[in-house]
């Protein structure tokens, strides 16, 4: 039996339906793979907890606004339950499903003992001031308490959200605690207890990612990367340095592009650019290019690291990047993945690709739990360690068993995370 996606009606569906049915049908190809039963099958397709609260924010103006807030745990059988915290406003109750049940196969796979979660507010954080983000933040951290901790469920930054966000957590769990809990999240400042390299990590974890799928030598292969967020910028930096040309990239604001001849992006100088205006359009050292066009230009390399749904079955036929890297989760509907692998393209996916940000918020909670740190030096050795045994065991499951990357990375996380369920058993 397959497992059951719920049935949707056309206005129904929302990218974060869309989402859901993705990682659905992922779960449901694995699942087949390993043979698994009915029954594991609807506990793996289900979230093990699933809050969505009410919000009311007290604005500048003295209005009341009421905002939905989401925290699902989607797995927490090998251990406590991990994802970030999204402020968007199309994030809905499927979108974080998604993303948590993504989180559990991707702490398996890269062998951390973690469960998956996810959070979300649906608000646009830049329509909010200081103030009101921080009130709005802190209120919705109080509605989720009972369910996150230390030991229970760890968030940490996503779209939207970063350090500061993480640091008012940090701060409202612990005045409720009575003391201070600086494992309850990870991402956070390093004044508070953040780990040295955690900023950069997921970026960081794309570039190892990368580089080791390439097989060759970088200097000189074109990168185009989708999303100049925490992920995109940090991912874009990291491969020109070992020698990559980046020449394009693309945020909500609009797509910038130096051909190669030129000698591509200086990323640091568009970084700046970005932070001083708060994007990268208007960038008077690169060319315009219309959003959408980013995808499909003629690059090595293509990192989508924006939100879900970038690659669908209606630009697929146009990417013509052979070597498709997921620092976004889920940017590619399994209808594109299809023609990606189709057309000869490979695709490094995402539970896979970004695992660099979830292996380093594990090594901050450890450095946590035990009050004590690492240097960035010990951090990027055991962070390279986790990727690349993760990198060449996908790699190997794929050739040994004739499946795609993100086939074989699943069938080796979901394959984790039933054996867990095996071993452990049913209660009562
Ligand atoms: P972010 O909010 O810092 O950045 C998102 C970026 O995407 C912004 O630059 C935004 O302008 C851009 N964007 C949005 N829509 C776009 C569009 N249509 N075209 C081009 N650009 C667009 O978020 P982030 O933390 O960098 O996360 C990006 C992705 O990486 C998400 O899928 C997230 O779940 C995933 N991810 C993040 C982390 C992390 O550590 N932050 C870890 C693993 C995975």
């Amino acid at each position: 039996m397959s497992i059951m996606v719920p049935s949707k009606t056309p206005a129904l569906i929302t990218v974060g339906r869309q989402a859901l049915d993705s990682a659905l049908h992922q779960l449901d190809q694995a699942a087949e793979h390993l043979g698994l039963d009915d029954g594991l099958r609807t506990v793996l397709a289900t979230p093990r907890r699933s809050l969505t609260v009410s919000v009311p924010v007290r604005r500048e103006d003295g209005r009341l606004d009421v905002v939905q807030g989401f925290r699902v745990q989607h797995n927490v059988s090998r251990g406590p339950a991990k994802g970030g915290i999204r402020f968007h406003p199309g994030t809905d109750i499927h979108e974080v499903t998604a993303l948590a049940m993504w989180m559990t196969w991707k702490c398996a796979l890269v062998g951390i003992p973690y469960g998956g979660a996810k959070g979300g507010v649906a608000v646009d954080p830049t329509r909010l001031s200081t103030r009101e983000l921080e009130r709005m933040t802190r209120r919705y951290v109080n509605e989720i308490l009972p369910l996150i901790g230390p030991e229970k469920d760890i968030p940490a930054p996503d779209v939207g959200t970063d350090e500061q966000t993480m640091a008012w957590i940090m701060d409202t769990y612990s005045v409720s605690a009575g003391y201070s809990v600086p494992g309850v999240v990870t991402g956070k400042p390093t004044t508070l207890g953040g780990s040295l390299g955690r900023s950069g990590a997921t970026s960081r974890g794309v570039q190892i990612a990368t580089l080791a799928a390439l097989g060759r030598a970088p200097e000189g292969v074109t990168v185009a990367v989708q999303g100049f967020g925490k992920v995109g910028a940090l991912a874009a930096q990291y491969l020109a340095d070992a020698g990559c040309k980046v020449v394009a990239v693309s945020d909500i604001t609009g797509a910038v592009y130096a051909s190669a001849s030129s000698g591509g992006l200086d990323i640091a100088r568009l970084r700046t650019w970005a932070s001083e205006t708060g994007g990268v359009s208007g960038y008077r050292h690169a060319d315009a290019l219309p959003l959408d066009e980013l995808l499909e230009l003629d690059v090595d390399v293509l990192i989508p690291a924006a939100l879900e749904g970038a690659i669908t079955e209606a630009n697929a036929p146009r990417v013509r990047a052979r070597l498709i890297v997921e620092g976004a989760n889920g940017p590619t509907t399994p209808e594109a993945d299809e023609i990606l692998t189709a057309n000869g393209a490979t695709v490094v996916p995402d539970i896979l690709a970004n695992a660099g940000g979830v292996i380093v918020s594990y090594l901050e909670w450890v450095q946590n739990m035990q009050a004590y740190s690492w240097s960035s030096g010990e951090v990027e050795v055991k962070l390279r360690d986790l990727m690349e045994s993760a990198f060449s065991e996908v790699k190997s499951m794929a050739a040994a068993r004739g499946l795609t990357l993100r086939q074989a990375a699943h069938v080796i996380g979901v394959g984790r995370v039933a054996e867990a369920h095996q071993m452990r058993g049913l209660y009562p």
